[in-house]
């Protein structure tokens, strides 16, 4: 065996659910894929959620946070179950996420939407129209409506009640997202379109600005630009002329979500978040599935495509991704599927097996 000659800290949050048995499988698939490449990884496992509430009693531990700013990227599995819904002391486990986003300083969440050739008949689209959709939403993740001031309730002159939010963008977001926006894009097939309502709203209107002028630094991707409503008409009629889209904090939770639906496997679906330094967060995007938690079912396919993110986009290692991503498609191609994605004619397994399988096909690619 050649000596690793590169070593990388990875922090694991199985967290609640079924977080802990995909989390498990994609902590394997990363370590072979990344001993193929001369990748050494040490893992710390910390608790977060649920399973942190109930064994210190806080959603995110201060050791939990500090281990994972420390290390080179961290794997989230999911948060949240019922047990934990209507805990008498307010906290939520879902309250330790957007904690470790904020302590992490991640502002920019990417979300592909892949329609795999393998799985084109579970996407809500005609077969014609899913075909070959590959695109990816980068969403602008701490800024925007959901936290600009002022914001509230009051009265109106007429005394009527009110409530007001604030729609802000200063240039030093705008600037870093469409930074990382354009990086994507190149990283893919090298066309941005940026998401936008610069025909109504001055806080697009400087986005257009800003992402116009970041173009220069690009002169390699070719950009586009759309209003938001106009966006999630073509997303339904034709996703296939998405390569990278760039947009704000609610249009992106709108459109990734639009996305997703298109590929109709919550399964699948990974998603990254990134900051301008520090760690990166990877997690697929589906939740903690506390109705097939611990029976071996769940579908750990988008928490090893997380782990693919996470070498492409953490660890800029793009041939570990690549071997990943590959050995996903050719277990898809063996036939094998879980529960959520089965249908006729398939190998029906459960999480530890299709693990396995995956395992397999890296192995194979040596
Ligand atoms: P959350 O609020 O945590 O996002 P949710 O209520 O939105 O959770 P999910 O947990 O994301 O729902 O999933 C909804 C259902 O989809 C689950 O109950 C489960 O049956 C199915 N599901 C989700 N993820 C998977 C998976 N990885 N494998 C198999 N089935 C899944
Ligand atoms: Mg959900």
């Amino acid at each position: 065996a050649t000596s690793p000659s590169k070593r990388y800290n990875i922090t694991l949050l199985p967290g609640d659910g079924i977080g802990p048995e995909v989390v498990s499988v994609a902590k394997n698939v990363l370590t072979l894929a990344g001993s193929q490449q001369g990748i050494e990884f040490e893992f710390r496992e910390m608790p977060m959620g649920g399973a942190a509430l109930d064994l210190v009693g806080v959603p995110l531990p201060d050791e939990t946070l500090s281990v994972a700013k420390q290390s080179d990227a961290i794997l989230l599995g999911a948060i949240g179950g019922y047990k934990w819904d209507n805990n008498e002391k307010q906290l939520k486990p879902e309250t330790g996420l957007l904690q470790l986003r904020a302590g992490l300083g991640v502002f920019a969440n990417l979300r592909p939407a892949t329609v795999l050739p393998q799985l084109v008949d579970s996407s809500t689209l005609k077969k014609e129209v899913a075909e070959g959709v590959d695109l990816m939403v980068v969403r602008e993740l701490t800024g925007g409506i959901y936290f600009g001031q002022p914001r509230g309730f009051g009265k109106n002159e007429k005394g009527e009640e009110i409530g007001f939010n604030t729609e802000v963008y200063a240039t030093y977001e705008i600037d870093r997202i469409a930074r990382v926006a354009f990086e994507t894009a190149r990283k893919r097939r090298g066309k941005l379109c940026s998401v936008d309502k610069a025909n109504v709203l001055e806080a697009s209107m400087l986005w257009r600005k800003r992402v116009t002028m970041m173009a220069s630094h690009y002169p390699d991707i070719e950009l586009t630009h759309m209003y938001v409503d106009n966006a999630a008409m073509q997303l339904i009629r034709d996703p296939k002329q998405f390569d990278t889209i760039v947009t704000n904090n609610i249009f992106g939770d709108i459109l990734s979500d639009e996305a997703s639906m298109l590929t109709g496997s919550i399964g699948m679906l990974p998603s990254a978040s990134l900051g301008e330094s520090g760690p990166g967060l990877f997690e697929p995007i589906h939740g903690s599935a506390p109705d097939i938690a611990g029976q071996d079912k769940a579908n750990p396919l988008a928490t090893v495509l997380s782990v693919a993110m996470l070498l492409r986009y953490g660890l800029q290692e793009e041939n570990a991704a690549r071997t990943i991503e590959n050995a996903v498609l050719e277990t898809l191609n063996q036939g094998f599927r879980t529960g959520d994605i089965f249908s006729t004619g398939k190998k029906l397994v459960g999480c530890k097996e299709i693990g396995e399988a995956v395992m397999k096909s890296v192995d194979s690619q040596k």
